[in-house]
């Protein structure tokens, strides 16, 4: 039995859903209260991925942060992979995106020199009032280098485990 460690970074801007998607993920709940992340945390979720591996997965949830503001290199050291969020309701949430790209890429980097596998989300996919359109979406992704993107609704439960599983499927596959 082969345990892979990996540690997967939550970026994006305040408010957009991230210690709720956490806590979706490693908990299977969710909470409707506000709660302010104070420092980085981290939770743990243990994958039985195949007959011959696990996977422990540290997910680092970075403080909720109303205005962009780039990370320290700690955070970034020895991360594996990345989540970058955004709100489909708010289009600032969207635009910071390509800062915390562009900061995830110059901060970190896998072992052999390649950007760190990174996922775009656009969660809150189920509240009416959208304004950032699936073709803007893909467009940008494709342009910054994102392994994918999925729409998400921590809300609804939707996408949670699968966006984590394929985030977690590119980091195997590039080791
Ligand atoms: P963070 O600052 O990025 O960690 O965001 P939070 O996880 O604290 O979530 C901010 C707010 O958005 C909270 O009130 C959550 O209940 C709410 N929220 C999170 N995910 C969703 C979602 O998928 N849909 C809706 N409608 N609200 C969400």
């Amino acid at each position: 039995m082969t345990e892979h460690l990996m540690k997967i970074l939550i970026v994006g801007d305040g408010n957009v859903g991230k210690s709720s998607f956490v806590h979706r993920y490693v908990n299977g709940q969710f909470n409707k209260m506000y709660k302010m992340t104070v420092g980085v945390d981290f939770s743990v979720k243990l994958l039985h991925w195949s007959d011959k591996e696990k996977v422990r997965v540290q997910l680092w949830d970075v403080a909720g942060q109303e205005r962009f503001i780039s990370m320290s290199r700690i955070y970034y050291k020895g991360a594996s992979g990345c989540v970058i969020m955004f709100d489909v309701s708010s289009s600032s949430s969207f635009l910071s995106c390509r800062h915390w790209k562009q900061d995830l890429d110059n901060k970190a980097m896998l072992p052999n020199g390649d950007p760190i596998p990174c996922i775009l989300l656009a969660n809150k996919c189920d509240l009416a009032q959208r304004v950032v359109s699936a073709d803007s979406i893909n467009t940008f992704s494709k342009a910054n280098g994102f392994v994918t993107w999925m729409e998400t609704s921590v809300k609804e439960n939707k996408n949670v485990g699968e966006a984590m599983r394929r985030l977690v499927q590119e980091i195997l596959s590039t080791r």
